[in-house]
């Protein structure tokens, strides 16, 4: 089985700075993490491999060089090897020329059987980039993913929904999105550490290496145009209301009722 895991580096917080003039992230001083969708999407792989040692996992993600660091991680918890797809001609991009062009790398792979995302970006937060791989690819795909069951070649999922979950069944190709509730992740290893490092598996592909015009990537393939970013003004500091919860239920009634809300 071959299965690809498409990992993002993002700083290490839910608070992202933006850049007031330029409405740009600001990274820099901001330590940086692989995603945590994208962790248990890994994971996932790695527990298939667990069951299946002729698995083969390749990890890739599309970033500045440093972005090197996820895959080191995701070879040193077990992947095979990973890609990094690197090139300035590939940033600013939005979520349309990020999946265009990691898809076009996928094509250039071959043969795959399982791709997974994370669900989300904790720094783009848009959960738009795993689907649309999977259109891009024209293979099936399940978003939410909280559970995932390989038997006798079948995939089946639980796919999250906010009051319980589907069951959907599926064969490969296929493309899942993972949340991290999905699993536990397990810590690099040191073999693991020392083959990240040791030996060549990591591979970097620039523009050169994918047969895509430069008009699909990069920010002339990014048809989203950030206008304008800000910080919502901070409000009022909110009120801690004292008492047993019918003290408390009160209350809360009465300050809604004062202001005419109920
Ligand atoms: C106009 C514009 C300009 C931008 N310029 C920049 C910029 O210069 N630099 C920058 O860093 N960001 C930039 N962004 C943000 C960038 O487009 C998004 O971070 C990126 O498209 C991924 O979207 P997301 O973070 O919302 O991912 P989501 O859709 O939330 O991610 C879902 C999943 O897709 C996969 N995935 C997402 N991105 C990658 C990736 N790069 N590599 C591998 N897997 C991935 C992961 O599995 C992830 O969990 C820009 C956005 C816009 C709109």
């Amino acid at each position: 089985m071959k299965i690809i895991v498409c990992i993002k580096q993002v700083p290490d917080t839910n608070e992202v700075k933006i850049d007031p003039v330029k409405g740009t992230l600001i990274r820099e001083g901001v330590p940086s993490i692989l995603n945590p969708d994208d962790k248990a999407a890994l994971e996932e792989a790695l527990r298939v491999k667990d069951q299946h040692p002729d698995t083969h996992i390749t990890v890739m993600t599309m970033g500045p060089p440093q972005a090197e660091e996820v895959l080191i991680e995701g070879v040193a918890m077990g992947a095979d090897e990973g890609i990094l797809l690197s090139d300035r001609a590939f940033s600013g991009a939005d979520t349309w020329a990020t999946s265009n062009t990691l898809a076009k790398a996928i094509e250039k792979i071959g043969r795959y059987d399982i791709i997974f995302c994370g669900r989300q970006a904790i720094d783009g937060d848009t959960a738009q980039v795993g689907p649309q791989i999977g259109e891009r690819l024209g293979i099936p795909q399940v978003s939410y993913v909280e559970k995932f069951y390989l038997e006798e070649g079948k995939i089946r999922v639980h796919r999250a929904l906010e009051d319980g979950y589907e069951v959907i069944e599926g064969q490969s190709p296929i493309l899942l999105t993972t949340i991290k509730e999905l699993n536990e992740a397990r810590y690099p290893s040191i073999p693991g550490i020392m083959r990240a490092y040791r030996e060549d598996c990591i591979k970097v592909w620039t523009y050169e290496d994918l047969d895509i015009p430069s008009t699909d990537i990069g920010l002339d393939g990014s048809p989203t145009q950030v206008k304008r970013s800000f910080t919502p003004e901070q409000k009022g500091a909110g009120e801690m209301l004292e008492g047993t919860t019918d003290e408390k239920v009160g209350s809360l009634v009465q300050k809604l009722q004062e202001k005419n809300l109920i």
